[in-house]
Parts: structure tokens; sequence; C-alpha cells
């Protein structure tokens, strides 16, 4: 059997993880400070907040930013549920618009749903592609879009129009126009989840990139207090000498890393661009030469002069086919021995944002891609001849579908 997609852990991982459980500390401290340093460093943003998840860190985000009810954050229709839960948490609308046949989310369509109530768009780097990060940026700098924005908080008021909070859980690593993802745009939001590209097991961290307006280091400081109950002091700083009392500022959340999770993602980063990266390229090529031969593939885009994906994941569509065949083509490639995968199935027909009033009829590109999409397995420890074996179960199933 050749797994969907299984954690890359090896002697070094184990061995900085056991340092960490023998160190003494094993919760928030000197290990997701150095993590949160490095990640700077690496993406080339302003500065870093490491958390207990991508989820986590984007809903910090949303209410840094005084998202609540009566708001609207729009939203690719086809993402994975967390874009779009954090807003319900937060009280708000979430408004969805249809993709491109790329995966990502439609300028044109943003445009369109952009009202007085709009104070964030959530794009999402699908399968590690970048956005289109100019064209979106230049938006909300527009003026008849920067008129329509009517500030609650003093957040608000000081950027003065949409925020663009980027959804980068899956395109740590992604290039555009020379730039990594974390770079391009306000804020951006990794997920280092188990099945993503870099894992912590669970974790996530916020790229803080505002304009200078902002400050940035400022704000790191006090989203760690935020995400800390509130609470002035961490437990590490209270286990200094003399140093135990603390103050509540404000009911804040527990969306805090791990020292543990943190070394675990020192490991993976600096390791990431060398030898994770380069191999999942060789994974996607390999896959894009053999499925080239064929005239029923559709082959997933993934660099272009300016943009160069992270290599997340193979999202591969046929040609043709609707969404009973393409179910059918799974079922046989999984009685093949190979898992495979559908990312993912949009949100408008999920039963609770369906009872909000979506529907899929509205998102006719999201239900294309959806409908013809099987996403095939990619990972360091995936062999050569187990890529050969995806690429034959593939095929075979496909050829003798009907
Ligand atoms: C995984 C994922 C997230 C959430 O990340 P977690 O770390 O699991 O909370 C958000 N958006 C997308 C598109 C994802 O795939």
């Amino acid at each position: 059997m050749i797994p969907f997609s299984p954690p890359r852990m090896d002697r070094k991982i184990i061995d900085e993880v056991i340092d960490t459980l023998n160190s003494g500390w094993i919760t928030t401290g000197p290990k997701v400070k150095k993590f949160e340093e490095k990640i700077t460093e690496y993406a080339g943003h302003k500065a870093t907040l490491c958390t207990s998840s991508g989820s986590a860190g984007l809903e910090l985000m949303l209410r840094w930013f005084g998202v609540q009810q009566g708001d609207e954050v729009i939203v690719p229709a086809y993402t994975y549920c967390a874009t779009a839960n954090v807003i319900v948490h937060c009280g708000a609308k979430p408004v969805f618009v249809d993709v491109e046949d790329d995966f990502n989310i439609s300028i044109k369509k943003i445009e369109e749903a952009v009202t007085d109530k709009t104070k964030v768009i959530i794009p999402v780097d699908l399968a590690g592609f970048p956005c289109d990060y100019d064209e979106i940026n230049s938006l909300v700098r527009r003026k008849d879009i920067v008129e329509k924005f009517i500030p609650d908080t003093n957040e608000q008021k000081q950027l003065g129009r949409i925020l663009i909070l980027a959804d980068a859980a899956h395109s740590i690593g992604a290039v555009y126009k020379g730039k990594k993802a974390g770079n391009l745009t306000d804020i951006t939001v990794y997920s280092f989840h188990a099945v993503k590209n870099l894992t912590t097991a669970e974790g996530g961290a916020v790229c803080l990139n505002l304009h200078d307006s902002f400050n940035n280091q400022e704000i790191q400081q006090y989203l760690k207090v935020k995400s800390l109950h509130g609470q002035t002091k961490d437990a590490f700083s209270k286990t200094q000498i003399g140093s135990w009392r603390y103050d509540i500022i404000e009911p804040g959340y527990k969306y805090n890393m791990t020292d543990i999770q943190a070394a675990m993602g020192l490991v993976e980063l600096e390791r990431y661009d060398v030898d994770m990266l380069v191999r999942r390229k060789q994974i996607f090529d390999a896959y894009s030469e053999a499925f080239s031969e064929y005239n029923w593939a559709w082959i997933p885009t993934y660099e272009t002069d300016y943009k160069k994906s992270s290599y997340h994941a193979y999202l591969l569509r046929i040609k043709s086919i609707d969404e009973a065949q393409r179910d059918r083509i799974i079922q046989k490639i999984s009685e093949k021995g190979v898992a495979v995968n559908v990312h993912f199935i949009p949100l408008p027909m999920m039963t609770y944002y369906k009872a909000l009033g979506n529907d899929i009829k509205n998102y006719p590109q999201a239900y294309e891609n959806f409908s013809k999409e099987i996403s095939l397995p990619v990972y360091y420890d995936l062999t050569d001849e187990q890529v050969q074996q995806v690429i034959e179960a593939v095929v075979e199933s496909i050829e003798k579908s009907g």
C-alpha cells in the first residue's frame, strides 16, 4: 500500500525532540523564539508569531483586526474548511467567490463581491501555487474599493482599507516574482499540520508584513500576549528569579506553540529548500512527464516565469469526466494499493455552508475543478519506484474505467 502523505520522521527530528524533552522546558520557550526568528529570516517578512495551528493563526489575526458580527470576509469556494470556519467563529460572514482553472481565487470575482461590509480577503495558495498577489494588493488600494471600506477599529482605521490575510497553509517556500510566500502581502499564515510540507505535528505561524506605519515587532509582542490568555508574562519568563508577578490585559486565547513542536520545525526548516522542496519537485516533474503522454490528462500548472509552487499537492484532473466517473476511478486506484485524495470538496457543497444559503451552482469553476480532480501522493520518502507504481495505477484505472 502506498500511503498518501506520511510525515518525514527521521533520526534528526527524533533527536531534537528528545533533546527538548530532556531540556527541562517543553512548552513555549527558547526554541519557539528561535524558530520564529528563523522563519522571519527564511521568507523575508517583518516578524513571526508561532501558533498552535494554522487555523489558530488565521483566527487570531481576524480577531486582531476586529472582525465581528456584521462583517464580511471574502474567501475562495475551493479551499479547506479552516479558511471559512475561523470567520464564522468571529461571528462574521464568509463570502465565497469562484476560482480560476489554476485552482486559485478569481480576482474578477473578488472585485464583484466587495461591499461596504468587507473587512478582509483570504486568498489561498492552493496546492502551493501562489495567487496573483500584485493584482490582489492593488485591488484593495484602488480608489473606488478604498472608498467602500468602513473602518470600525483602530487597526482598521490605521490600515484604511481591506486587509489581505493570505492562507499559505500549503505554500511555505513558494515563490512569486522573486519573493517567498510570507512576504507577498499584509499578513500570511502557514500551517505545520502533519500533512503539510513542513510539519511540527500540529502548528502554524503568522508572518507579519504590514506597511511600516505599523510597528510589526510591537504587534508581534502584543500577539504573543493575545495568544496566551492576555497574560503579560509567559510561563518561561515567570520562571526567572523574582519574576513571578503578571497581569491579564484582555481575555486572550490559548494558541501558543510548544518548544517540542518548534524543535521539529527547526530541523525541517533548515533542510527545507535544499532537500524537501527538491524532492517534491522531482516527484511533480515525474508525474507531469508521464501524464503528458495521455490526452485525457489535464496537468496542473506549478511553475510559470514568475511563480514557483511549493509542490504541496499534485492535483491531476481528468478531462471530460463527471464526478461519478472520477469517484469510480479513485475506487480503482485504491484497489491497486495507492492512496489518493481529492483537494477539496468546495465549501458551498458542505452541509453547514449550504444551510447558510450557498449553492455550488454559483461556483461553476470550483465544481469543474473538483469533479475532475484526483490528488496523487507526494512526500519526501516516496521512492522513484513508488512514483512509477502510482503512475501505472492511475493510467490503468483511467484507461479501463469506460
Ligand atoms: C491545513 C489547512 C489549514 C489549517 O491548518 P491547521 O494547521 O490544520 O489548522 C488552513 N487552510 C488550508 C487551505 C489548509 O489546507
